[in-house]
C-alpha cells in the first residue's frame, strides 16, 4: 500500500467520522451497506453475548449482508447453536463460517494444546489467519465493540482507517444498558451462557465466568496479560 493510498484512507475515514458520527446506529449501517462500500462490505460476528443486537440492526438493513463468522475449532456448542437460531429467527441469509486452515493446524497445532503455550499463536492460526483471507473479498467490515468494554477500545472511533480498508463500529458509542435496552425492546434471545455467569464469551478453552461487577471481559484470557484475540490489532 503506497502512502498516498494509506492518506486516502485515513482521510476517508475521517470525512466518513464527521458526517455520520451523530448519526444512528442504523443510519450508520445503511449509509455504508448501500450508499459508500456496495457489494464491498461484511460484518463480523463471534455469536457472543452482545452479538443480538447488531445482527437485528443488520437483518433491518440488508440480510443478506455477508455475515463472517470465525469458528476456531474450539467453541462452546451453546454458540455454535446460538448463531444457527439466531441467524434463522433474523433471517440472515449469507452466513459464512471461517475455519482454521488444517495445513496450519497440522503444523502449528497438532495436538490441540497451543492456546495452552502460546495464545496469540494460536489465536494467530485459528482466527486472524481465516479472517484476514475472508476479507480479501471487501473493503470494509463492521465490527460490534464499544468504547465501554475498555482496553484497547475505549477510545474507538466510529469509523476507522485499517490497512486498506475502513473498519466500521456502529455502536461505538452504546453503553451496557442501551444494549440491554435494546435486547428489552426486541424480545432478542440471549446467549444461552450468559444465564451460568459468563458474559464475554469467545473460545471454550480462553473464557472463564466473570463475578457479578467485574469487567465482563475479565474472563477472556484470564490471568494472562492477553486482552485481545489479534483480529482488530494484526488486521487493522
Ligand atoms: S481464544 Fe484461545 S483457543 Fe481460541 S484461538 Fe485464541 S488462544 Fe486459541
Amino acid at each position: 500500500m503506497s502512502a498516498a493510498e494509506k492518506i486516502d484512507i485515513v482521510s476517508r475515514a475521517a470525512a466518513l467520522e464527521a458526517e455520520y458520527r451523530s448519526m444512528t446506529a442504523r443510519a450508520i449501517l445503511e449509509a455504508a451497506i448501500r450508499r459508500h462500500f456496495p457489494g464491498r462490505i461484511a460484518m463480523t460476528s463471534s455469536f457472543g453475548t452482545e452479538a443480538a443486537v447488531l445482527l437485528h440492526l443488520v437483518a433491518q438493513v440488508a440480510p443478506d449482508l455477508p455475515i463472517l463468522f470465525i469458528d476456531t475449532g474450539k467453541l462452546f456448542g451453546e454458540t455454535r447453536r446460538y448463531q444457527q437460531e439466531l441467524c434463522a429467527r433474523l433471517g440472515l441469509s449469507d452466513i459464512r463460517v471461517l475455519s482454521p486452515a488444517a495445513k496450519d493446524v497440522a503444523e502449528r497445532d497438532p495436538d490441540g494444546l497451543l492456546f495452552t503455550r502460546d495464545a496469540d499463536a494460536c489465536c494467530d492460526i485459528r482466527k486472524v489467519r481465516p479472517l484476514a483471507s475472508a476479507l480479501e473479498d471487501f473493503d470494509a467490515w463492521i465490527t460490534g465493540r464499544k468504547r465501554y468494554q475498555g482496553g484497547e477500545r475505549e477510545n474507538l472511533p466510529i469509523y476507522e482507517a485499517r490497512g486498506r480498508r475502513i473498519k466500521i463500529n456502529p455502536l461505538a458509542y452504546w453503553t451496557a444498558e442501551d444494549i440491554d435496552a435494546y435486547f428489552e425492546e426486541h424480545d432478542l434471545p440471549r446467549h444461552p451462557l450468559e444465564a451460568d455467569g459468563y458474559r464475554s464469551i469467545g473460545c471454550m478453552s480462553c473464557t472463564a465466568r466473570t463475578a457479578p461487577g467485574a469487567d465482563p471481559r475479565s474472563g477472556r484470557w484470564a490471568g494472562q496479560a492477553k486482552t485481545e484475540c489479534g483480529i482488530h490489532i494484526s488486521l487493522g
